[in-house]
């Protein structure tokens, strides 16, 4: 065992069973569950994490019953036929060592289909469908569902169950009289509210016997109003372990909650307070192991949370999309080859969200373990990689992987292209994370790096490369219209890349991706908001004495920015509408909260010493600005492939050279990682 981190390596003993360590697998519904030759790919992909040393997995949500369902597909474990579909899941797992409970996930108004059901007919403000609200018989009938799941669970393998109380899903809904207006045994006192829960968990316990791990995860913040407090945490707590609980989960923030918690911004750590204060107040009322979460990415934070006794074990779900062998890497000491999760959500709570198998921006094998592996190529070749953005590294170092000898040209002094922008933007810090990696991988298989090289289409035709790859990146889109040389103008470029001053009074000019990103940056407080948890929770409204119902502070007041921004385009469908599905809305709250100006349907007439002059609905205005930034998208940057091709070379395009629009940084790894095993 690495002495680096003796608090998470070390084993955790439940009384009939030992983890091997205080590492859980959180549980993400990967859309596996659902998805053709699902359960082989499922048990490809968990069993590989096994084999990367986690302590104990949780899988994706499973219902208990048709009512608890995702969607109308979505997975459900009501009979032995579903349990078995199961088995090489929890066989593989257990081949390679490892443990794995399943979670099962009753939805409640969160169900997307015409048989969700509540505590009580409340519509909750993220789905279109009003609930049906469960009748007393039919409350004990969800019980017994929960138990049947349990014990088909047991028969399929799994170690145990986590059965999920917080999010907002039913069993949230049942104790946050938010939810639950009853007047029955259900509802009405904390006693009847929490009822719902301790029957579930001890009907589980009961029919699954004392030697069955039953992982319970408690909404310990619910992050909206009208819902639970610190000492509703600690009570439930307690009769959760009565109940029979072999281990308590932390859940923050319900998914209808406004306050972030899971995206990039969010800092790491950024609630384990709350679980810290928890266990704190509990004291000795609780002796099962409690599990803290959210935005923990590196081993380094986990044993720091640990060391520091927030908790007894930390839940990383994401990390491990990333990264299958982050805790072997850790054992070994090698944490510097971890592929960190960056948070962005933008390959995996946005796939789920649109149904879509989930993955990671940055590492595209994750959910895909089956068919995108970088084996040893039949014909070593020489390849010459052009761009080290994230398309290029990609590329380059799976090809590396696979054996080929390669060559990376860079033309700046450093790796990264625009993801040198990116991660200058506060709040996308993580992207560091993602060079380093780089970097190291660069390195470990050995591609060579010419940084500085601005390399030539004779060059590259000199060079007797097998293959000439692309990934050359984009190149900002400057409008043509009067004044764009005025020294007002600048380019994202200018702004973020190469520190260029702007004044007190700014337009954007182009609201995509990148316009809410420089919005932000002009705007920003330059404080530690994505670093210290505590500025964050005063910056979001977030009440750290947990003694607010829901843990907001009352009539919360956001600070506004200090410059006078105008963010600007020419369509008129909303703002924001192409932002990521997850994340999105955190830009537009930010944005609004910070009072930033915004107006669409903008025609761009020219800029002069007044400012910039634009027409709305036909009425012309003049923004008195100091500056103007340019966001008005890219175009892709292909200089050398006309020579190229007609030199005879073999050419491949990926990321941005390829296709500009809806370019990101998962596309551009994705395409690199793809095209490399075809060499
Ligand atoms: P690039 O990153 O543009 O890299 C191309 C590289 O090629 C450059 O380094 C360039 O110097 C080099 N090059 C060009 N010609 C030559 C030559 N002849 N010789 C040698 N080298 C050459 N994406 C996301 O997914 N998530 C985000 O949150 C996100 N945030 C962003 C925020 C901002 C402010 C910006 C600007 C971008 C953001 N992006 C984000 C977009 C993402 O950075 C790009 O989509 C991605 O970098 C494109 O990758 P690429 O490899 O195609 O090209
Ligand atoms: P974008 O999303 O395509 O937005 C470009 C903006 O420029 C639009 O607002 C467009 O809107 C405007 N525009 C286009 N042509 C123009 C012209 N000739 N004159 C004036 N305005 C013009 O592109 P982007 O913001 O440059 O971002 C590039 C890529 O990076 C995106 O595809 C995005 O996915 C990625 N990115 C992702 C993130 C993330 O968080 N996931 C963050 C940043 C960037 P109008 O036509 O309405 O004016
Ligand atoms: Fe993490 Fe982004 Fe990958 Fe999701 S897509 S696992 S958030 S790096």
């Amino acid at each position: 065992m690495s002495s680096k981190y003796p608090h998470l390596l070390a084993p955790l003993d439940l009384g009939f069973t030992t983890l091997r360590n205080r590492v859980l697998m959180g549980s993400m519904h990967t859309g596996l569950e659902e998805a053709e030759n699902g359960y082989a790919r499922m048990a490809a992909f968990y069993a590989e994490r096994a084999r990367g040393g986690v302590g104990l997995i949780v899988t994706g949500g499973i219902a208990p019953n048709e009512a608890g369902r995702v969607h109308e597909h979505g997975s459900i474990m009501v009979d032995q036929a579903e349990a078995m579909r199961h088995r090489p899941v929890t066989q593989q797992v257990h081949d390679e060592g490892g443990k794995i409970a399943m979670q099962i996930l009753h939805t409640g108004r969160y169900g997307y289909h015409k048989k969700s059901v509540g505590a009580s007919e409340i519509r909750a403000p993220i789905n279109v469908m009003r609930p049906h609200a469960l009748t007393h018989d039919e409350v004990l009938e969800t019980i017994r569902d929960f138990a049947t799941c349990a014990a088909l669970a047991r028969e399929a393998g799994y170690d145990g169950v986590e059965v999920m109380g917080s999010e907002g899903y039913l069993i949230n809904q049942f104790i946050a009289p938010r939810t639950n207006t009853r007047d029955d045994d259900w509802g009405g006192s904390f006693e009847n509210r929490i009822r719902f829960p301790i029957e579930i968990i001890k009907a589980v316990r009961e029919i699954c016997g004392p030697d069955f791990i039953i992982i319970y995860r408690l909404s310990m913040l619910d992050l909206v109003d009208n819902a639970g407090d610190l000492d509703q945490a600690v009570q439930l707590a307690v009769e959760v372990e009565k109940a029979g609980a072999t281990i308590i989960n932390t859940g923050i923030g319900w998914h209808e909650a406004r306050v972030p918690t899971i995206a990039m911004m969010v800092p790491r750590a950024g609630f384990t307070w709350v679980t810290k204060t928890l266990k704190e107040t509990l004291g000795d009322r609780v002796k099962v192991p409690l599990v803290t979460s959210n935005r923990i990415n590196t081993p380094e934070i986990a044993e720091m949370v640990l060391a520091r006794g927030d908790a007894d074990m930390v839940s990383m779900a994401r990390p491990f999309l990333a990264d299958s062998d982050f805790v072997q890497k850790a054992i070994e000491g090698r944490s510097e080859e971890i592929n960190t999760c960056i948070a962005c959500n933008q390959a995996c709570l946005d796939h789920t969200f649109v149904g879509k198998v989930c993955s990671c921006l940055v590492n595209p094998r994750a959910c895909h373990e089956t068919e995108l592996n970088m084996t040893p190529a039949a014909t070593k070749k020489k390849i010459a990689v052009v761009g080290a953005g994230p398309g290029g590294l990609s590329c380059a170092t799976a090809s590396a992987e696979c054996g080929h000898k390669v060559t990376l040209f860079e033309a700046a002094d450093d790796i990264g292209g625009q993801l040198n922008i990116a991660r200058r933007i506060p709040g996308k810090m993580e992207f560091n994370e993602t060079l380093r990696y780089f970097r190291n991988m660069l390195k470990k298989f050995g591609v060579e790096l010419k940084l500085g090289h601005r390399v030539t289409a004779a060059e590259l035709l000199a060079g007797g490369f097998d293959e000439v790859v692309l990934a050359t990146g984009v190149k900002p889109r400057i409008p043509n219209m009067p004044g764009i040389d005025h020294e007002k103008v600048l380019t994202y470029v200018d702004l973020v890349l190469k520190g260029k001053p702007v004044g007190q009074k700014v337009a954007v000019m182009g609201a995509g991706g990148i316009g809410y990103d420089v919005s932000v940056y002009l705007s920003d407080f330059e404080d530690d908001a994505h670093e210290n948890p505590t500025t964050f929770a005063a910056e979001w409204g977030i009440d750290t004495s947990l003694e607010e119902k829901g843990g907001l502070i009352p009539d919360h007041e956001p600070e506004k920015s200090k410059r006078e921004i105008t963010l600007l385009k020419r369509s008129k469908n909303k703002f924001g509408a192409t932002l990521g599905k997850t994340t999105g809305w955190i830009h537009k709250v930010t944005i609004d909260q910070r009072g930033i100006e915004k107006i669409g349907g903008v025609s761009y007439e020219k800029v002069d010493d007044q400012g910039l002059h634009i027409s709305v609905k036909g009425e012309s205005k003049v923004l008195d600005v100091d500056n103007v930034v340019i966001c008005a998208g890219q175009t892709p940057n292909r200089d050398l492939q006309e020579e190229l091709e007609q030199g005879g070379a073999k050419v491949h395009l990926i990321g941005g050279a390829d296709e500009a629009s809806e370019l990101d940084a998962k596309r551009a790894i994705d395409q690199g990682a793809r095209l490399a095993v075809t060499f």
